[in-house]
């Protein structure tokens, strides 16, 4: 791997790859045209992101509250592509001239240099949907980085320190009020987490953990809602079992003072509430003159190029990929990037070697959600899983990922430290 700038390019390469964004889809689709390419095919792959790391979002769950290396869920580029012939160039894709095969790199809002590309892959995800509801962008913690799991850790331990220097039973119950907004995995997930790790740390501080209040918020009318429906009793029936509530049908109204207003009436305190409600495409995508659907996502055709493009591809959260099967727009999930970003770099060897690209199918083996970091739910090939087996599987998918896109050693230090953390 290489860090470059994008001015010391040479802007005219005749098969240059520039991939933007380095997250799931963008590390899955320069690893692996990096390791299958031939020299023959003549590419050089240019990696573009503003960071030189990747935020691993699905490990965010280990490290939400309290493990001592929130860090972990970074993925550094310079450790995955060690030997790989990627350049990096640590900048921002700011404009896309597909008439003339250019982009622009460079800082937020600055003009940018201008790079030639053979094949352009989007790949620049997604960020966290906030609704206009008052007070929630003052009051609500979002999870969408290793910063945001840094700054739910801290908060939680202040309102630890508040309550363990509180004589006043009512005050320590306010200060001792956490609320997850959204019951998808992601608020599943991070909710379990808190669960399980804080009464352990209230033990430690002297605080009674029977002062803790722990409360679920759904505005559909059941948790999981991609899961079948008795998978979702068992994680609802273990959440109560580690103490929380779940209020579903009911849409936040307001956050202010610490506590959350529900619509049609009631209300739950909440000293520590963090969003879980969903993300939209990168918005900057929808700068850069491809076809968008209704939702913000770049359209994409059926081998993954960009509606009416023959030369750009668009993967993972950004892009809206069409199920063949049955019409429907694939969620936003890791899995899903991973796969379209494999297939897009076969695709793109093909054309190399003045073959057709090929069609995307999409394919879902399993899906797991933790709650709590030693119990999980989900299925495999069609096959229900609960308990630790769903752990398993689970910790072993990131495995599979470090493997894919650094080598054994890199899984094998990170595995270990994943064990670790555990403890
Ligand atoms: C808390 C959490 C838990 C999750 N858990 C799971 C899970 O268990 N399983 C699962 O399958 N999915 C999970 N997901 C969803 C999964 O993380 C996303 O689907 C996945 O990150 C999508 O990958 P991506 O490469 O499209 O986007 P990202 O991984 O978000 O990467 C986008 C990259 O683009 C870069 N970028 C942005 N703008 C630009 C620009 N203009 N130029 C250059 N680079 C740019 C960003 O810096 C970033 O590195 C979870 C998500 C969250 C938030």
């Amino acid at each position: 791997m290489e860090a470059i700038s994008a001015s010391s390019l040479d802007p005219d390469h005749p098969r240059r790859v520039v991939v933007a964004g380095g997250g799931y889809a963008g590390m899955t689709c320069a690893v692996t045209l990096a390791h299958r390419m031939l020299p023959s095919d003549g590419l050089e792959i240019v990696l573009v992101d503003p960071r030189p790391y990747q935020q691993a979002l699905s490990e965010l769950d280990l490290v939400a509250a309290g493990t001592p290396r929130p860090q972990f869920a970074e993925l550094w580029h310079a450790d995955a592509f060690h030997g790989l012939p990627i350049r990096v160039v640590y900048d921002r894709l700011e404009s896309v001239d597909p008439r003339e095969h250019r982009v622009a790199l460079g800082p937020r809002g600055g003009s940018g240099d201008r790079v030639g590309y053979w094949r352009l892959v989007i790949a620049t995800g997604a960020v966290p949907h906030i609704p206009p509801v008052p007070g929630l962008v003052e009051n609500a913690i979002t999870m969408w980085s290793v910063s945001d799991a840094l700054l739910l850790q801290h908060r939680i331990e202040r309102q630890l320190e508040t309550a363990a220097k509180s004589p006043d039973a009512a005050e320590r119950r306010r200060a001792l009020s956490f609320t997850v907004v959204g019951a998808g995995a992601t608020g599943v997930e991070i909710m379990g987490t808190i669960a399980k790790r804080l009464p352990r740390l209230m033990r430690r501080t002297g605080v009674d953990p029977g002062e803790l209040s722990l409360t679920l918020i759904e505005g559909r009318p059941d948790i999981l809602y991609d899961l079948p429906a008795p998978q979702r009793g068992r994680a609802r029936r273990r959440l109560a079992a580690l103490g929380v509530d779940v209020a579903l049908g009911h849409d936040l109204e307001s956050v202010e003072g610490g506590v959350a207003h529900l619509q049609g009436g009631g209300s739950v305190p909440s000293s520590v509430l963090v969003w879980c409600g969903g993300a939209h495409a990168d918005p900057d995508a929808t700068q850069w003159g491809l076809p968008v659907d209704r939702s913000g996502r770049l359209v994409a055709g059926s081998s993954l190029k960009g509606q009416g493009q023959e030369d750009i591809y668009v993967i993972g959260d950004v892009a809206a990929v069409r199920d063949p099967r049955d019409g429907r727009i694939l969620p936003m999930l890791a899995q899903f990037a991973i796969r379209e970003a494999e297939h897009a770099a076969d695709s793109m060897l093909r054309e190399a070697r003045g073959l057709g690209p090929l069609q995307f199918e999409p394919h879902m083996h399993g899906e797991f959600v933790s709650v709590g970091p030693g119990w999980g739910i989900g299925w495999m090939f069609g096959v229900p899983v609960s308990g630790w087996p769903a752990i398993v599987m689970k910790r072993l998918t990131y495995v599979m990922y470090w493997v894919q896109v650094g080598s054994y050693r890199l899984a094998w230090e990170r595995t270990r430290q994943m064990l670790r953390m555990r403890r």
